[in-house]
């Protein structure tokens, strides 16, 4: 085994902050318009050899500066129906060419190419079924792989051994289902993985405590920490879809962790409003008030109609249901004031996988929405 880089950009890592503020006047005179990209961007590729005896080479982009420092990792769409990431990666690598003054990036916008293909989450899936039926494919379960297990596990070892012991810090980005909004997902008591959390541009953020494996390491996230690097995993919102609003998303939490990590000269872009730190206790759930068809209301003036994220005062409309015994028309109104965290209900947490377990007939009792505040 060749060995790692991970080494010194672990000690550069710890000095990204004070990278940051020297590099600043420098860039500012390259600026925004130079239009011509300062680092070389290189595609490669981590080639795995599966059991059939046959190769499958995922391909990867890096872009290195010419100075020192962290080495972040964009790992997207390990689950092949969540696929934002790659367009995240994608424009992620142009930033960097431009304006990265320390350190190297690493993109691989396709991690399980197979899933992809058939379009699903896991390679094993067939229809209506989400990611806990696959029978040892899911690649979030794989890590840190091996060479002589399953294709799925292949991959993992190619993509650990090409790129991501190379990685001082790991953004792992997944998307959840549309009715949720998109949500970091940060880890507390771990150093290394503190300013990936701090930074993303996310409306809702949650903790984990780090896991330090007494057991075993399956997730990215875990493969990180155990090597003492900074990982977080990310939730965009939506599968089986690429939507501009959720890709900016994305690409605001990168830009902003390499701006924090000293990568990128200049201060990580605010959300406007806070970033909610959702808990059971500030959670509100909003039930279906009777059996029918649930009809999602507008965003206030205008014709855009409310999408989670979206800010919701108390006694405001979030839609109305159309009773299935009687056909009236019965409004849905927020009980407090806050951010919708889910809208739409997500019938038996199929909806990643199954259309009838997205269709907006709800019984009664159906949670619709849920409003966090803050
Ligand atoms: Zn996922």
């Amino acid at each position: 085994m060749k060995p790692s880089r991970r080494h010194f950009l672990k000690l550069a890592g710890a000095a990204g902050l004070g990278l940051a503020n020297s590099s600043i006047a420098k860039t500012k005179a390259r600026g925004h318009d130079a239009g011509t990209a300062a680092n070389k961007v290189t595609v490669d590729h981590a080639v795995a050899t599966l059991e059939d005896g046959s190769t499958l080479a995922t391909p990867f982009w890096r872009i290195e500066s010419s100075k020192e420092g962290p080495s972040l990792l964009l790992l997207a769409a390990q689950h092949g129906n969540e696929i934002h990431g790659a367009e995240v990666a994608r424009r992620m690598k142009d930033a960097c060419a431009q304006h990265m003054v320390a350190g190297s990036v690493w993109l691989i916008p396709m991690a399980n190419l197979p899933a992809i293909r058939v379009r699903r989450h896991s390679v094993d899936l067939g229809p209506e079924q989400p990611g806990r039926f696959s029978q040892g494919h899911n690649m979030q379960q794989a890590w840190p792989g091996n060479p002589d297990g399953n294709n799925t596990q292949r991959i993992a070892y190619s993509l650990d051994q090409a790129v991501v012991r190379h990685c001082s810090h790991a953004v792992d980005m997944h998307c959840w289902n549309q009715f949720w909004a998109a949500e970091t997902l940060a880890t507390i008591g771990h150093a290394p993985s503190q300013p990936l959390g701090q930074a993303t541009t996310t409306r809702f953020i949650s903790y984990r405590p780090v896991s330090q494996p007494a057991g075993k390491v399956t997730s990215l996230t875990q493969l990180m920490h155990h090597r003492g690097a900074g990982a977080i995993a990310m939730e965009l919102s939506g599968q089986y879809q690429m939507q501009h609003r959720q890709v900016q998303i994305g690409l605001s939490s990168m830009l902003n962790i390499a701006k924090l990590l000293g990568m990128i000269p200049g201060e990580p872009e605010r959300l406007e409003g806070p970033q909610v730190e959702r808990t059971r206790e500030n959670s509100h759930e909003v039930l279906a008030p009777c059996a029918g068809i649930f009809m999602p209301a507008l965003q206030k003036g205008t014709t855009a109609t409310l999408v989670p994220d979206d800010f919701v005062e108390e006694g405001q409309p979030l839609g109305h249901v159309i009773k299935e015994g009687d056909l009236a028309t019965v409004p849905v109104l927020a009980p407090v004031a806050g951010y919708l965290w889910q809208l739409n209900a997500c019938h038996g947490q199929l909806c990643d996988a199954s259309l009838p377990a997205q269709h907006p007939y709800a019984a009664e009792g159906d949670q619709l929405a849920l409003i966090v505040t803050c």
